[in-house]
């Protein structure tokens, strides 16, 4: 037998860490078991000579949970914001166009035609309702604004951002205010322009500022608004991670696969450890309450004996493969300006790109002078892919940027991933599972899941449910 600790989290993540940082915080003995040899997950960064290679978020937003942990952490003089205004443009027949986000923007755009450009400036005058059922994003576009709309607009936001299909994408799983607006206003935009309102007013009122209150008796924040809303740090997004992890210090077990979970007798004191958690040639370690911050199949596997219900639930999720392929150049050897974010190229252009960024556009310091840093996000569902030998793959992804940059040469650094499961698709029956998942999960009390599949897969969502399952677990565990 090894040690009793209070509460075991499985998974060092942004999520699994934010959850044992936040359980220390509270006063609650955790420990972090990886089964990898570092932390982060899918964030992870390399550093090679000057270029800072990003495998995960490029330049995620930083809502106010996560500035708070960076300020925690001290690391606000390693931010390093973007430009939020930045452009970005989408690919139409070979050529970049700027992606429209207000109504001049739209009117000038030869993204779309003339007939949705209408459908889209003119939903604000119509009076629509979503359907009993589910619909999927390509379903809500093509009905509202058409199927140009859906292929130009929609469909290279939600590859760029969920590496989600359309047509799978469920509108109350993945959108659920824009149901929400149509149901309760006959109109998105008006929905829209009602809940900026209240917003606004809540702000003025008392309601904003006994809200502020409550966040500064919890050490948040005062204003979020004034703070940089995109960026990342110097030495790339892994910083958050690794310094979540060096404060954790040796709670943190690297190289530690956990291979089963198992539960003690349900009618143990609760003073008495209730799991039992074994990991790959480890002892095995008893915990009063257990945090599983690693991904629904992974969650799924380990909970399989114990919990075949939630388990069925949670392996039913399914992910999207892709690859991500980060290649330098010599600036010279590129026509383009790159003056902004980067592009997202629609399905229908028929590429494998997906989007790329221009890294060195957004924060300067991830490559040496006089050299650019751009990502691509590349689709690997089709043609082995997954499997091609890395150079074949990205020579491919880099002609294809070639071609729509003016690139001449191949790159002077490359960097290449590929991931089986990137992330969890948010397709249409997704809500109700993770609602299910909940009511399963109520049988276990002092096992807590935490992760992207819950309630959104940026680093603020996932940051927030590790932080949920630690004040829930302060209620349960004791010291
Ligand atoms: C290419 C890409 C781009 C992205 N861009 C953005 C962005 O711009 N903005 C944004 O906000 N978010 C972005 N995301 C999403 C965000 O990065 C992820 O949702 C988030 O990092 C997931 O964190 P997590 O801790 O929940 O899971 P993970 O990062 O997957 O961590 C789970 C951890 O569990 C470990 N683990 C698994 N099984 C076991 C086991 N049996 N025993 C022990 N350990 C185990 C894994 O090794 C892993 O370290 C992006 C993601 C990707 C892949």
């Amino acid at each position: 037998m090894g040690h009793i600790y209070k509460t075991v989290v499985i998974g060092g993540g942004i999520s699994g860490l934010a959850c044992a940082f936040r359980l220390r915080q509270l006063g609650i003995q955790a420990v972090v078991l990886e089964a990898s040899p570092r932390p982060g997950g899918m964030i992870s960064t390399v550093r090679r000579n000057g270029f800072v290679f990003e495998a995960g978020p490029q330049c995620p937003r930083f809502p106010a949970s996560v500035w708070n942990l960076v300020r925690e952490l001290n690391l606000e003089k390693e931010f390093v914001a973007g430009d939020p205004k930045a452009k970005r443009y989408i690919l139409r027949d070979g050529r970049l166009h700027l992606a429209p986000f207000s109504p001049t923007g739209l009117l000038a755009t030869q993204l779309v035609g003339r007939q949705s450009k209408y459908r889209l400036l003119s939903e604000v005058l119509r009076n629509t309702q979503p359907p009993a059922e589910e619909e999927s994003l390509a379903e809500f576009v093509g009905r509202k604004f058409g199927a140009e709309v859906s292929d130009y607009l929609a469909d290279p936001f939600v590859s760029t951002v969920f590496f989600g299909d359309a047509q799978k994408m469920g509108m109350e799983s993945a959108f659920p205010d824009l149901v929400e607006w149509e149901r309760s206003r006959g109109s998105v935009l008006r929905g829209a322009l009602r809940a900026y309102k209240s917003k606004r007013d809540a702000k003025k009122s008392g309601n904003g500022a006994s809200r502020r209150d409550s966040q500064a008796k919890h050490g948040g924040l005062y204003i979020t608004d004034a703070l940089p809303s995109l960026g990342s740090f110097r030495g790339g997004m892994a910083t958050l991670a690794e310094k979540l992890a060096e404060k954790l210090g040796e709670d943190v077990h690297f190289g530690a696969q956990v291979e089963s979970i198992t539960a003690a007798c349900a009618e143990n004191p609760p003073s008495a450890a209730t799991w039992q958690v074994r990991a790959k040639g480890g002892a095995e370690i008893s915990a009063e309450a257990l945090v599983l911050a690693v991904p629904a199949h992974a969650a799924a596997s380990l909970l399989q004996q114990k919990a075949p219900k939630l388990a069925a639930l949670l392996a039913a999720i399914e992910y999207a493969p892709m690859g991500v392929v980060s290649s330098a150049y010599e600036r010279k050897q590129v026509r383009h300006a790159l003056h902004g974010f980067g592009f997202m190229v629609p399905r229908r252009e028929g590429l494998h790109t997906v989007c790329t960024f221009w890294n060195s556009s957004l924060f300067p310091a991830h490559a040496p002078q006089g050299a650019v840093l751009m990502t691509s996000f590349v689709r690997t569902g089709t043609g082995g892919w997954m499997t091609a030998p890395y150079d074949v793959f990205a020579e491919t992804v880099e002609a294809e940027n070639a071609k729509i940059l003016g690139i001449s040469g191949p790159p002077i650094e490359r960097t290449v991933w590929r991931f089986p499961r990137a992330l969890p698709q948010y397709n249409v029956g997704h809500a109700r599972r993770v609602n299910e998942i909940r009511e399963a999960l109520n049988e276990f009390p002092g096992l807590c899941l935490a992760g992207n599949y819950l309630t959104g897969r940026s680093i603020g969502d996932c940051a927030d449910t590790g932080f949920q399952a630690a004040e829930k677990l302060r209620s349960r565990t004791h010291n």
